[in-house]
């Protein structure tokens, strides 16, 4: 390998971790570099149970315009249109956006090495496994219906 190719990986890498994104999830602006294990957004493990009308990590249910607003008055409007609202999510996780090129999968630490000098919040202050030393996108647990309880 020569030094230019070597050179052009590293300025990618710089590239995909600090072009800027818009969370598909939460809609807030983010670089990678700022966003890899910091879980600053949420997300819910299990999927919608449509039967049970709740999700099936945590059993959220959809909460209607008249609980969410005080908007118990206008019943007659409240039928004609309930919007369904939910929180954003049970558990902690990275922002993501299918525009970034970084993939929303935990991340080896020494991959990045070239990029830990240049991360706020620094990477001590990140979610990190203590088993392998990558930063971790996403909270697992506390989902009986997946298996993504902590291996
Ligand atoms: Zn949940
Ligand atoms: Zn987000």
């Amino acid at each position: 390998m020569s030094l230019y190719d070597s050179d052009e990986k590293v300025n990618q890498v710089i590239e995909a971790f600090t072009e800027l994104h818009q969370c598909t999830h939460c809609n807030a602006y983010f670089t990678e570099l700022a966003n890899v294990g910091t879980w600053g957004c949420r997300y819910h493990p299990g999927k919608y149970n449509y039967e049970k009308d709740e999700y099936e990590c945590c059993g959220e249910k959809p909460m209607n315009h008249s609980n969410y607003n005080n908007f118990a008055a206008f019943a007659t409007w409240k039928h004609k249109y309930t919007p369904r609202l939910f929180s954003l999510g049970c558990k902690r996780c990275d922002h993501r956006s299918p525009a970034s090129k970084v993939p929303y999968k935990d991340i080896k630490c020494e991959k990045i090495a070239q990029l830990i000098p240049f991360m706020k919040p620094p990477l001590e202050k990140r979610n990190i496994s203590k088993r392998d030393t990558s930063l971790v996108r996403k909270e697992y647990g506390g989902c009986p219906t997946r298996e993504n309880t902590l291996a």
